[in-house]
């Protein structure tokens, strides 16, 4: 707050400074003007800054279309249809700490792969990047649509990162610095749902440890897929899944995700718990009508009710009747207006 004061002081300042030099003295144009950040706002784009957001979960990319593949002409689909629709992804770190970028007008998704299968990301035999994996996809649909980030997060199950052993190290490494994500899928993709303290450590402590020793320095897996979305039945043990210790090693998740089936809440929404997130099946296959292509046409019809963004990570932006389903913090300034 006391920045925005600040700008609008000097704001002030300028104007009237210029306005009673004005006669005698012609206004410099080298004098930066401040211009409130909240100006900047189109509020004919409807901003919601409480509105949904999907995080869209795919597991396999392949020839043939199934319950959890994806063939790759629907995948360039997916990612062409939510590109004219407005969606742009974002990380999920970003999602959950509530940092969205996304330009105006725009609504932010998540893009998430289970199992870091070898095509989520295939090398070929010449060492090139394969067109037809997941991150050839994306690289390639980035590249002619800048404006659609690199954003996605691969959660990576027991040993050997998208099975090539030969480039495990140089994947990941590779991944993380084109601005994507790992994150921990368990050592052998356990069933919480019976499981024991000891069981849940050592499946998160070790596989998060052992994800580790392919990232860049200082670099966490701290956001957790549950495997078949199972929690422990013992409410207890819950805690385990957001940290816990295997040997001497520590770890703690910022974000778990369960299996399905309705788009998430706002990370600035009262209700938010970014340690029980819901998703959405990226796929057309016995979907239950809470696929995602549901939920596109649903937001078409119901606009008001998915998330678009005012542009400004620090300025959280509302339709005035939806106040009170909010929570944000003092680093974040509330901006309100009537909608039309
Ligand atoms: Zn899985």
């Amino acid at each position: 707050m006391l920045k925005r004061l600040a700008i609008i002081s000097l704001s002030l300042f300028i104007i009237s400074g210029c306005a009673k030099e004005s006669e005698e003295t012609p206004i410099t144009p080298e004098i930066p003007v401040e211009v409130d950040p909240i100006d900047l706002i189109d509020l004919s784009l409807n901003p919601n800054e409480s509105g949904k957001i999907m995080i869209l979960m795919y597991h396999n990319i392949g020839d043939e279309e199934q319950t959890w593949t994806r063939t790759v002409d629907n995948f360039k689909k997916d990612l062409q249809t939510l590109y004219d629709k407005g969606y742009r992804p974002i990380s999920l770190t970003d999602y959950v700490s509530g940092n969205i970028t996304t330009e105006m007008g725009y609504t932010p998704i998540v893009l998430t792969f289970d199992d870091g299968n070898l095509n989520n990301y295939r090398y070929l035999d010449d060492g090139s990047l394969d067109p037809n994996c997941a991150v050839g996809i994306l690289v390639e649909f980035n590249r002619t649509h800048p404006d659609f980030p690199l954003e996605a997060t691969f959660f990576i199950t027991s040993s050997t990162p998208f099975k090539q052993s030969q480039y495990s190290k140089e994947k990941v490494e590779k991944l993380i610095e084109m601005g994507m994500d790992i994150g921990n899928h368990s050592k052998d993709h356990m069933n919480f749902k019976d499981a024991s303290q000891k069981d849940i450590e050592t499946q998160l402590g070790y596989q998060a440890e052992y994800l580790e020793t392919f990232t860049p320095a200082g670099y966490k897996v701290n956001t957790l897929a549950l495997p078949y979305g199972s929690r422990p039945k013992n409410k207890d043990l819950e805690i385990y899944l957001q940290k816990g210790t295997y040997e001497d090693y520590s770890y703690e998740n910022i974000a778990i995700l369960n299996v399905g089936w309705f788009p998430s809440l706002s990370p600035y929404h009262i209700d938010f718990n970014p340690l029980s997130l819901p998703r959405v099946r990226a796929s057309e296959m016995n979907v239950d009508n809470v696929g995602m292509y549901n939920y596109l046409s649903y937001y078409d019809e119901n606009p008001n009710e998915k998330f678009i963004s005012d542009g400004n990570p620090d300025i959280i932006t509302i339709p005035e009747e939806l106040v009170d389903k909010l929570t944000i913090n003092e680093s974040k300034e509330l901006y309100t207006y009537p909608r039309q």
